[in-house]
């Protein structure tokens, strides 16, 4: 899948700092390796609709995170998927009258245009479901061979395959950090079935769906037969494939905790035979309008393509991201988008000056703000802190602006 342009990265004075993360299941912040590949994951859209806030905020977490370690010097090995067939792709194109494979590249076409406008660093791999299907055929089939399968058939006869979680030496709750009661609530609120009659353990993952009449199908072979895969499956086989286990950082939206996380693990444990799968995590906090989540099925959307449209300076709507922690949640408002066009400009108008205070610890401040969890908001402060100083007191070194509009570009990708 072709990815989009890479925006162009200035090489920025001064020290580098190690990168640390926060880790949920130990409530500690733990360090990244410094030292060759550092290889991360992030889950991808289901093309059935526009990039919205919450989904723009997630690949922005990972982007900051990409951009403090090649400023480290450290080179990025970087996955990310696109569930390019899944049940809400076909009801989406069912429900408008499309075809489904129309309304996922026109949908495609948009993200990279929204990723591509807000600066957001590209994959190394960009991959399709449907352009991968045989590499996740291979793992669903890997695991059927390690026999930690099981097949239920529905009244049309098609043949689902499921993980059985029992067989495999890998603990979801431990992995999720939840109880059992809440990993089955999750199920059923984020498309699992756990209800299904038959099921050995109400959690385990649909592997395959065996074809239902007028849907599309792929031939899985002998003993799997046509169908198309789960969507835990396609993540774990792209991240086997692509970045090999344990790899480094696994990102995506706080609700990919459980099961779609976890799942994914269990999956490579029974593969590699080894419970070690992420190393870390970025899970980017829900980000909420109109007083709820922002989510597809509630409607409250803000949509990145649509206030680029209104006009909206991408850079504009970088910083309003920017402003959040990712681990907190907020929520949209009108004055946030306001309150980001005027800090921009204040940025724009310091940074036209011919020479200003002294830049080299504001951008030492931005670097290590970044490195420590990726503290996005404390790294504005560090340029509001200067820009303040620039207009008020003003400076006599001419290097100075260069020096922070450099920094904001390679750090933080705010390009003013
Ligand atoms: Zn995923």
């Amino acid at each position: 899948m072709i990815s989009w342009p890479a925006p162009s990265l200035p090489a920025v004075p001064g020290a580098a700092i190690p990168v640390e993360l926060y880790d949920r299941l130990t409530d500690r912040l733990a360090p990244v390796r410094a030292d060759g590949t550092v290889r991360t994951y992030a889950c991808g859209l289901t093309p059935y609709d526009s990039t919205h806030l919450g989904h723009a905020a997630t690949y922005l977490a990972g982007d900051l995170l990409h951009r403090v370690l090649i400023d480290n010097g450290t080179s990025v090995l970087s996955v990310q998927n696109i569930t390019d067939i899944d049940d809400p792709l076909l009801e989406r194109a069912d429900r408008d009258g499309v075809d489904w494979q129309d309304l996922a590249a026109d949908s495609i076409d948009l993200f990279r245009d929204d990723m591509t406008a807000l600066a957001i660093i590209p994959p190394t791999h960009y991959l399709g479901v449907v352009e991968s299907m045989p590499t996740v055929i291979a793992s669903v089939r890997a695991l059927i061979d390690r026999g930690v399968t099981y097949a239920l058939t529905d009244e049309s006869g098609a043949r689902d395959v499921y993980l059985d979680v029992s067989a495999v030496p890998a603990d979801p709750a431990a992995l999720s950090g939840l109880s059992y009661a809440e990993m089955v609530e999750l199920s059923h609120a984020r498309g699992g079935d756990p209800d299904r009659p038959g099921k050995r353990d109400p959690i385990d993952p649909l592997l395959w769906r065996g074809e239902r009449p007028g849907e599309p199908a792929w031939d899985g072979g002998e003993g799997l037969g046509p169908g198309r895969p789960g969507w835990h499956i396609e993540c774990t086989a792209l991240a086997l494939e692509h970045l090999g286990a344990p790899f480094d950082v696994q990102i995506g939206g706080a609700d990919l905790v459980f099961p779609h996380h976890a799942m994914s693990a269990v999956q490579a444990a029974a593969l590699t035979r080894n419970d070690a799968y992420a190393e870390h995590h970025i899970y980017q906090a829900l980000v909420a309008y109109d007083g709820e989540k922002m989510s597809k099925s509630k409607g409250n959307l803000v949509f990145v393509s649509r206030l680029r449209e209104s006009g909206v300076d991408p850079m504009v709507i970088r910083a309003l991201l920017l402003a959040h922690h990712y681990r907190s949640e907020w929520e949209y408002t009108d004055d946030l988008l306001t309150a980001a066009t005027e800090r921009v400009a204040r940025w724009r108008t310091a940074l036209s000056v011919n020479a200003g205070p002294p830049a080299e610890e504001t951008v030492a401040a931005i670097r290590t703000a970044l490195a420590r969890d990726l503290d996005s908001p404390a790294a504005l402060e560090a340029i509001d802190a200067w820009t303040e100083a620039t207009l008020t007191a003003g400076g006599d070194r001419i290097e100075a602006p260069g020096l922070v509009a450099r920094a904001m570009d390679a750090l933080l990708g705010l390009r003013v």
